[in-house]
């Protein structure tokens, strides 16, 4: 059997290292893919990528996906150790979500590798299952956000999600707004800071408890001013997400665009998961006509930053839409 798997990146527009203490998201499918296409059946699985230049070609059976190399077969090899009973697989990938850019190619490839190998079941299922396969393989500790996106995407609707309860509720997109995404650098998050973050995070709950529930106050009682800053970062971020989506909601978008801007500058200083680049790119955003607010988008350290504006505000960069979650079709 021919299957074609369709599998979509996504962009954050508020909300970021908010996920893994169970806090709120604020992300949308974009109309940008990742795509397999390839014959069901056989005892391996066998792919190669228009993005790499060594194929992929791994058993049913294996156990250890973390000792898999090149680096981009572990995501698929931790797909196969997570699924219960994988179908083997040959085919292609293509994408045209810029990889190692904030953008969430990785979970568009374990998202679309599991509907591949017969994956059949809830998008939550689905989404918990990419997520525990990139932890495993790669090691690095990431939230929900992005797998519970690319499974739960809804066109024309950013997704506003609770990280604890994994309640997904779409929040529809002004129809005289449009989102911006500008790429400023590669990085990849696999060697990145990105799992101090999570273990500081869980420093600052060991003192104040879940840092979803904590107030501003609780946090200021954190003698580490390093760990008091993250956790500073955590609570406000929460806080202006739900802001956020109210603002969107009534059609404040002036609102909206301030919210963003304090969001980048939370991560900038408290978080510290902004690189100078990526300041100098919302700064210019940030000065443009027509733009109502703008952030670095994702994990950070490098990657893109979003802009919402109004419509033909910006000539640099990709408008991008919001569209519906992964699918699969027979492909005759
Ligand atoms: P992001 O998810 O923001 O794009 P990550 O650092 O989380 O960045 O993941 C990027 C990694 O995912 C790449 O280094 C590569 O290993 C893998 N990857 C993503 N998309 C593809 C693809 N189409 N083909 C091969 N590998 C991919
Ligand atoms: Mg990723």
């Amino acid at each position: 059997m021919n299957l074609q798997v369709v599998a979509p990146g996504r962009v954050n527009l508020i909300g970021d290292h908010t996920d893994y203490t169970g806090g709120s998201v604020m992300p949308l499918a974009i109309d940008r893919y990742t795509v397999i296409n390839g014959v069901v059946g056989g005892p391996r699985v066998q792919l190669s990528s228009t993005a790499e230049r060594q194929p992929l070609d791994l058993p049913l059976d294996l156990t250890h996906p973390e000792a898999v190399t090149p680096l981009w077969a572990k995501y698929v090899a931790g797909v196969i150790a997570e699924m219960s009973n994988p179908s083997g697989f040959r085919g292609t990938v293509s994408s045209t979500i810029p990889i190692g850019a904030g953008l969430s190619s990785s979970a568009a490839l374990e998202v679309a590798a599991a509907l591949a190998l017969g994956f059949d079941g809830p998008a939550l299922e689905l989404a918990q299952l990419c997520q525990r396969a990139e932890n495993r393989a790669t090691g690095l500790p990431s939230g929900i956000m992005d797998q519970l996106t690319i499974t739960s995407g809804v066109a024309g609707h950013a997704l506003l999600i609770d990280c604890s309860s994994l309640i997904v509720s779409p929040v529809a997109l002004p129809a005289d707004v449009e989102v911006v995404v500008r790429f400023v650098t590669q990085r990849r998050l696999v060697g990145s800071a990105y799992a101090d973050r999570v273990a500081e995070c869980a420093l600052a709950e060991r003192e104040v408890g879940p840092l979803r529930l904590a107030t501003v106050d609780e946090v200021n009682t954190i003698d580490d001013p390093i760990i008091r800053a993250r956790a500073l970062h955590v609570v406000t971020e929460n806080r202006r997400v739900i802001e956020f989506a109210g603002a969107l909601s009534a059609g404040d978008i002036d609102e909206a665009g301030q919210l963003m801007l304090a969001s980048h500058n939370s991560l900038r200083d408290l978080y510290e998961t902004s690189t100078p680049a990526m300041d100098n790119a919302v700064a210019r955003l940030q000065e443009t006509p027509g733009v109502y607010g703008a952030r670095m988008t994702g994990g950070g350290f490098g990657g893109c930053v979003v802009a919402l504006t109004q419509p033909g505000a910006l000539q640099n960069g990709w408008v991008v839409t919001a569209v519906d979650g992964a699918s699969v079709s027979v492909d005759s």
